[in-house]
């Protein structure tokens, strides 16, 4: 039984006040709700602030990126072991941004997957295609091959444990969701793809949706059989919205 995991991706959001009331609201809205794990992602400088307050709940925090070097003359970046150092339990990699805006590609995503990884902490790997090549009918391609680049480096066995985000670019922060049924059928995939190198780690893997979630959709889209939780962006900065969410999970 795998059990949900909803992801809060704050991007480049907040501040030390707006942070706080958040992770109170939070924190005060899921206690006592076990059936689904919770995780915050703040920006690199609020990790530390947010782990002290989330110090005594379930609630863990996750990092949105990271760099793939462990140490050395990489000025801006961030370590995998300065965040396992500060507290962080997941790190979101390869997200649609950091790939398309930073220009990513998917051997630089296999490093960080695998760098993280190595640090034993969880891997989010973000997964999906744009608008134009779900429009040539090419998603599974894009996907495979974004997952193809990971066992490549990491190997199956990295999957072990670690989380993969399906998140179509044109559903991330345009309010169009895909449909439970579009999702599922991406998940499906995933799982299947993995399960030709080990079904246990297939069937074990948590594979979250991302894209416009919402409390209104979410129970529709975390209820469908491979979709085990979600990834969350804009809706994940309001704490009522959020815990409506995670009770979706
Ligand atoms: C995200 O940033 O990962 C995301 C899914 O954003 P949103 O929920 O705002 O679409």
């Amino acid at each position: 039984m795998r059990k949900p995991l909803v992801a809060g991706n704050w991007k480049m959001h907040g501040s030390r006040n707006e942070n706080a009331a958040l992770i109170a609201s939070i924190v005060q809205g899921t206690t006592g709700d076990d059936r689904v794990e919770i995780a915050v992602c703040p920006p690199f400088v609020y990790i530390a602030d947010v782990v002290r307050g989330v110090k005594d709940s379930p609630i863990a925090v996750g990092a949105q990126n990271v760099c793939a070097e462990p140490v050395g003359a990489f000025t801006g970046e961030v370590a995998a072991a300065m965040l396992r150092d500060v507290g962080c339990r997941y790190v979101i990699v390869g997200h649609s941004e950091r790939r398309h805006l930073y220009r990513e590609d998917d051997a630089l995503v296999a490093r960080k997957f695998l760098a993280v990884q190595q640090q034993k902490m969880v891997p989010i790997l973000c997964v999906g295609e744009t608008l134009e090549e779900r429009e040539q009918v090419a998603t599974e391609t894009v996907v495979a091959r974004q997952l193809d680049a990971v066992l490549a480096v990491a190997g199956v066995n990295a999957f072990s444990g670690a989380v993969i985000a399906y998140e179509p670019v044109w559903a991330i922060g345009t309010g169009k969701n895909a449909t439970p049924d579009q999702a599922q059928t991406v998940h499906a995939f995933i799982r299947g793809r993995l399960a030709r190198e080990d079904a246990k780690i297939a069937g074990a893997i948590r594979i979250l949706y991302g894209g416009s979630v919402k409390a209104a959709n979410a129970g529709d889209l975390f209820g469908m059989p491979d979709v085990d939780g979600g990834l969350v962006g804009g809706a994940s900065l309001n704490g009522e919205e959020f815990v409506k969410i995670c009770g979706e999970g």
